[in-house]
């Protein structure tokens, strides 16, 4: 029999379980706290539960674990992970620590959702390696709780950037996030949820239906179509116009700000023209840019531009009435920077 994992569930379906094993309704909201909220890996630490129901909860369910392989420090404090899964797979997730005035302080965690990634996008180094599999909800939540568990602190933001293309594991995804919202659990507000999409348009459609409070993210990295079909394959399925549509009514339903990030290549997509055919794409739609120079990938010839051409493109944007900021370079010393993922043991 497979055994069901209770990583996965919600409070409804831990209900139900209660119910098939004869147990009275609140036990779920017992199980719910150990496994959620103090995200134990141990069915004995559970000493509230009673033997008979532990017997049988270690008889037939599991709790998902990742099992820890490397963490590599960068010198910015960035960290990055690396896990294997129970099929032997390798995920990776980063935690950036912001240490600011004590108000400002928070734990990001960008977390994978896939195995690898079908996309192949030109600058990315998971979409190099092509795509594996979905990934749990119960491994998705568990990159949270490991992190937790293992550095002793608390996630307090989770973006959806690491390892895979969220939007084609929506229902797991969109599962994890709503447990991590749990009050009873992690408890992480929407507004710090963020999911990133190189632009799945009819799973953009879905989520703006869902109508959460999560940020949205776009990688967008090209104004027009002829620019973007060379590095995003996705735009031949999904081009431009269609995206932009699919934006405005992201917007126009959650009332929410789009932001859109935009990874600059030297003498590819970094000039006042590109600037110009981007604030054009972005007119209308209720935005923020975030420009990130490429990250060196491998053996793939993606150059960053100069800081003087970044900031023009930035100067060009801000005379369009276009919101954008540089975002600040976090672990490329240690490949934990946006697209370097891999997850592979790399000596
Ligand atoms: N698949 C999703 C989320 C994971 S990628 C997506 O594409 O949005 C996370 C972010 O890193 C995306 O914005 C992606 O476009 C960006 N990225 C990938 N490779 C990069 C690189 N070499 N330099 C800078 N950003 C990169
Ligand atoms: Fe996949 Fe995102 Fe990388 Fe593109 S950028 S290959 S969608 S992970």
């Amino acid at each position: 029999m497979m055994k069901k994992d209770l990583r996965s569930m919600n409070l409804h379906d831990m209900e139900q379980l209660m119910q098939s094993f004869k147990q009275p309704t609140f036990r779920a909201k017992q199980l719910f706290d150990w496994i959620h909220n103090k995200a134990v890996t141990d069915f004995y630490e559970m000493t509230n539960l009673g033997n008979q129901l532990l017997e049988r909860l270690v008889k037939e369910t599991e709790i998902s674990t990742l099992q820890f392989i490397k963490k590599q420090v960068s010198k910015d404090g960035t960290t990055k992970y690396l896990f294997t899964l129970k099929d032997n797979n390798y995920i990776e997730c980063v935690l950036m620590p912001y240490r600011g005035t004590k108000s400002k302080q928070r734990n990001t965690l960008c977390v994978s959702s896939q195995v690898g990634c079908a996309m192949g996008c030109g600058f990315c180094a998971t979409g190099q390696g092509g795509f594996k599999r979905n990934l749990t909800t119960g491994e998705i939540v568990s990159q949270i709780y490991t992190v937790n568990n293992n550095d002793q602190l608390r996630v307090g933001n989770v973006v959806f950037m690491g390892m895979g293309e969220p939007l084609l594991n929506f229902a797991n995804v969109i599962n994890s996030i709503r447990l991590l919202n749990d009050s009873h659990g992690q408890n992480i507000s929407m507004r710090r949820i963020t999911i990133s999409t190189c632009g799945i348009v009819p799973k953009i459609i879905d989520l703006a239906n869902l109508n959460l409070d999560i940020v949205l993210a776009i990688s967008l990295h090209a104004p027009i179509d002829k620019l973007r079909s060379q590095i995003m394959p996705v735009n031949k399925q999904y081009p431009l116009n269609k995206l932009k549509e699919a934006c405005l009514y992201y917007v126009e339903k959650t009332k929410r700000r789009v932001t859109f990030e935009y990874a600059l290549v030297d003498n590819f997509n970094d000039n006042k023209k590109h600037a110009g055919q981007l604030a054009k794409f972005l007119e209308g739609i209720f935005c923020h840019v975030n420009l990130i120079p490429v990250n060196p990938i491998g053996q793939l010839s993606y150059k960053r531009p100069d800081k003087a051409k970044i900031y023009t493109f930035l100067k060009e944007l801000s005379n369009h009435g276009i919101e954008a900021s540089i975002r600040e370079e976090k672990g490329a010393d240690i490949d934990a920077a946006c697209g370097q993922l891999r997850g592979k043991v790399v000596e």
